[in-house]
């Protein structure tokens, strides 16, 4: 079966098509700037030369026809009717998706109901999959939630310390994000060590753009860094993680902001690029390499804030298997790793320098021989989880 995996962004599609026999991925690509003037297509399929067209994508219905038109055009799919369903990445899945769902009229309703949890990314998620379902009206379509693994978060950990009526009334709970890749990574780590996931204790470490840590115990995620939404936790590239919430009416008053304006700044004006202008952890380097001083400390917060969490986590997990460093930051950057694992050798946390600066292909095990825990850095894979999660639901696999 061929399964098409979409990601809908406000003004962009990313898509991968996988051929589920073999989990072979047959191509990838992603349309940008809809509905503006100038939109851009990238396709590349395997045995194919790379398409890269600008020109303007009215709508994501457009994007979609244009997507399914690449896929047979490059002898991907043979025609629409080989498609045999589309799994769609939803960020936000509330209390009510604990795992994928076959998209219907009620969990439509459902996902637009939790608009009000995720306004920046539920809306145009539930746009793609109202397009897809237009468009293809007779392929199954899966919604698989980033929020779905956390999902198994106890109580204890899931409550703020707030008035109940903040949950009871207003579902503010932590929920978590980036469930898909957690999952992946602990699967793959699984896989590696050959042990079945429900007997092992990770902790798992997505640093992207964004950035989350995850406690996993036998197999299932007890804890999380992200929150009611993604702000909370790890510095990433932009958000600011962990503040305390008394700043957010502190620099209001101060300055004068409104609400809305004190949220761009935590979402889009602070993490890394706040504290020393770059938001890219290459450009990063490059600035700390040069010298700039506010780089290193944004090098410096990025890894304490880490190491912060590894250390809590273990206190929660009482026993660690594996530590899993994935994303770009995650997979490629072995400062950042042996930075945010240093002084941890009284947990059993040893880095071998040697393996932690090779390239991370697919597993790359960076712990030394003698290290009590196993560190790894994974190459994750959303697309193919959100695959083999839409297989499932359809109960093919
Ligand atoms: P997203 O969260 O948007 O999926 P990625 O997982 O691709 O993003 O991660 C993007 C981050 O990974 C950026 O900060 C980028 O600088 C970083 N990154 C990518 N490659 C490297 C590398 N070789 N070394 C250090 N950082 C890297």
């Amino acid at each position: 079966m061929r399964i098409l995996v979409l990601n809908s962004g406000s003004s962009s599609i990313k898509y991968r098509l996988f051929r589920m026999e073999d989990e072979a991925q047959l191509a990838e690509g992603h349309v940008d700037r809809i509905g503006e003037p100038e939109g851009l297509l990238v396709h590349r399929a395997e045995g194919a030369e790379p398409v890269r067209e600008t020109r303007p994508v009215r709508d994501h219905g457009e994007g979609l026809r244009d997507i399914l038109a690449a896929l047979v055009a490059n002898g991907a799919l043979a025609d629409t009717a080989d498609l045999g369903a589309i799994g769609h990445r939803v960020v936000h899945g509330g209390e009510e998706f604990t795992t994928a769902v076959r998209v219907d009229e009620a969990v439509m309703r459902t996902i637009s109901e939790l608009v009000p949890l995720a306004p920046l990314h539920n809306p145009p998620n539930l746009h793609g999959i109202e397009e897809a379902r237009r468009a293809f009206p007779a392929t199954p379509q899966v919604a698989v939630f980033d929020t779905a693994f956390h999902q198994s978060i106890p109580p204890h950990a899931y409550h703020y310390a707030l008035p109940r009526s903040a949950y009871t009334d207003h579902h503010v709970r932590r929920y978590g994000f980036h469930g898909t890749s957690h999952r992946y990574v602990a699967r793959r780590a699984a896989q590696h060590l050959g042990r079945p996931l429900e007997a092992l204790n990770l902790i798992t470490l997505h640093l992207g753009n964004g950035a989350s840590a995850t406690a996993i115990a036998a197999g299932r995620s007890v804890d999380t860094s992200m929150g009611m939404t993604p702000l909370e936790g790890l510095v990433m590239g932009t958000r600011s993680g962990d503040v305390d919430p008394a700043v957010n009416f502190y620099l209001q008053r101060a300055t004068g902001m409104s609400p809305a304006e004190m949220e761009n700044v935590l979402i889009r004006e602070s993490g890394l690029k706040g504290l020393c202008g770059a938001n890219d952890m290459r450009e990063v380097h490059r600035l700390a390499a040069a010298g700039y001083a506010d780089a290193r400390l944004a090098l410096e917060v990025f890894c304490y804030r880490i190491r912060k969490y590894l250390g809590a986590y273990y206190a929660v997990l009482g026993r660690v298997d594996a530590v899993v460093f994935t994303g770009g930051i995650g997979e490629n950057d072995h400062t950042v790793r042996s930075c945010s694992c240093g002084g941890l050798e009284r947990l059993g946390i040893r880095l071998d320098p040697e393996r932690n600066a090779a390239p991370c292909r697919d597993v790359l095990e960076v712990s030394a021989a003698n290290s009590e825990v196993k560190v790894f850095a994974i190459r994750t894979n959303e697309e193919l989880e959100i695959a083999r999660q839409t297989l499932v639901c359809l109960g093919q696999s």
